[in-house]
């Protein structure tokens, strides 16, 4: 009986140990997450970019307000691929303004 109580017991704390290594990782996770979500706000929308450099919004597409250049790439601002994207000039490496994309497309 009593080897049995302790084996419930010794079981019940590998779980607890698991469960805390689990609740710090997906805490670490998300607290990272909340960082570069961070991070990646302060960066102006493309209305704000446009607002702020009227400039640089033309017929033919949006450009550069500091080389002028209209080759604008985007990047992934995290390697996790969470939807946040910045796109800077390719011409001045200069970052321009931000975007959000949502892989579960809807229209
Ligand atoms: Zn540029």
């Amino acid at each position: 009986m009593s080897a049995l109580v302790s084996f419930v017991i010794s079981q019940a704390i590998s779980f607890l140990i698991l469960y805390l290594v689990l609740f710090s990782l997906y805490w670490w996770l998300w607290g990272e997450y909340k960082d570069n979500f961070k991070k990646w706000q302060n960066w102006p929308t493309l209305a704000e970019y446009w607002d702020a450099h009227p400039e640089s919004r033309t017929r033919t597409g949006t450009r550069c307000y500091r080389c002028g250049s209209a080759h604008i790439r985007f990047q992934h601002f995290t390697k996790s691929h969470d939807g946040m994207l910045i796109h800077k000039c390719r011409q001045c490496q200069t970052t321009l303004y931000r975007s959000a994309y949502s892989s579960t497309r809807t229209a």
